[in-house]
């Protein structure tokens, strides 16, 4: 039978070309976990992803009720899930002021990290059930979280500190909105939240690889300057950043290659390994990448699982 992949945020940038480059194999079933239907179906389309290969499915990961909505509607499909691929994100680098998730947490890492979290610990037991040969759980991780390297160093840099804003629920009433505690700062909540996503991805590692035999693993796609991501950009930077990262860091890579590469993590034999954070080289080769020392940080990874639990309700 065909695979079935659930992939958050399938509507634009890493997600959709994704799903294409899945569905172009013919041997996944792509389920569209997506905000806003009208677009998924136009993207799906303009992609030509053909009918009989996907399905979309409403999911705001900036509301935990629709979350659990999501798994109601995805469980009556009767569809098994083999791969669940948790790739939506939003970046608000010029918010002056902070937003917030239908349940009050700081829209950013509400959506990037706390959203994906519940979606992802209630559908570890959907995985489990799967008879699917290679059963997977990616977590889309950034650079941008990554203080090991240069990009990782632009300012403002990621740091969960004593986490006492998470704790406090990031609501911008009686806590802090950053994890940290700090001041609001749009760019570097993103930041935060990925080192959550990577974080994450490492206690699912350790707490379920060896009972369930999933795999789980992240990456670090390259930079595809040319997303949506960017939308919330001044102008002058979304003109300037592709040529920047084309010609000056070379980091650039197309949504389409980038596509590639997710999809790679999604369903090649070779990359079965769980706990990895895959990056690519020069030669689009791909290889198993070193996090920072707060992205491996085993005491930090746990601290942000249980405090999560709690924030979503699983404690
Ligand atoms: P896009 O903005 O193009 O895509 C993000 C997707 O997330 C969109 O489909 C968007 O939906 C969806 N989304 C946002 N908020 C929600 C929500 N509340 N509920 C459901 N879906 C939501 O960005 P990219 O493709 O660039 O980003 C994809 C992933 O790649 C992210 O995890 C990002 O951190 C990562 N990444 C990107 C890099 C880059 O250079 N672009 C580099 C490294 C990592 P909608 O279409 O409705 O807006």
């Amino acid at each position: 039978r065909k695979g079935n992949v659930v992939i958050t945020g399938a509507s634009s940038g890493l997600g959709l070309a994704t799903a294409r480059a899945l569905a172009e194999t013919g041997k996944w079933h792509i389920i569209m976990a997506c905000r806003n239907f009208l677009k998924a179906e136009r993207a799906a389309k303009s992609a030509g992803i053909s009918k009989e290969n996907y399905s979309i499915m409403h999911l705001d990961l900036a509301s935990l009720k629709s979350v659990h909505q999501f798994i109601d509607n995805f469980r009556r499909s009767g569809m098994p899930l083999d791969v669940l691929v948790c790739n939506a994100a939003i970046y608000l680098p010029t918010a002056k002021e902070p937003s917030f998730t239908a349940e009050g947490f700081e829209l950013s890492v509400g959506t990037n990290h706390l959203g994906h979290f519940l979606l992802s610990r209630l559908l570890i037991d959907d995985l489990k059930q799967s008879d699917y040969p290679s059963k997977r759980l990616i977590i889309v991780g950034s650079i941008t979280g990554n203080t090991n390297t240069l990009a990782g160093n632009v300012p403002p840099k990621a740091n969960l500190g004593d986490m006492r804003g998470l704790a406090g629920g990031l609501n911008g009433l009686n806590s802090s909105p950053m994890i940290d505690g700090g001041e609001f700062d749009g760019a570097k909540a993103y930041k935060d939240s990925k080192v959550c996503n990577m974080l994450t991805m490492q206690e699912f590692h350790r707490r379920y690889h060896d009972e369930t035999g999933i795999t789980f693993a992240s990456l670090y796609p390259g930079c595809i300057a040319t997303t949506g991501l960017f939308r919330e950009h001044v102008p002058l930077f979304r003109l300037l950043f592709p040529p920047f990262q084309k010609y000056i860091t070379k980091g650039y890579v197309s949504e389409e290659e980038a596509g590639k590469r997710l999809a790679q993590v999604v369903s090649d034999p070779s990359l079965t390994k769980s706990g990895v954070y895959w990056s690519w080289n020069k030669n689009s080769a791909s290889f198993e990448n070193q996090l920072s020392k707060e992205a491996s940080d085993t005491e930090k990874a746990r601290k942000v699982w249980e405090i999560s639990e709690k924030l979503v309700g699983l404690a």
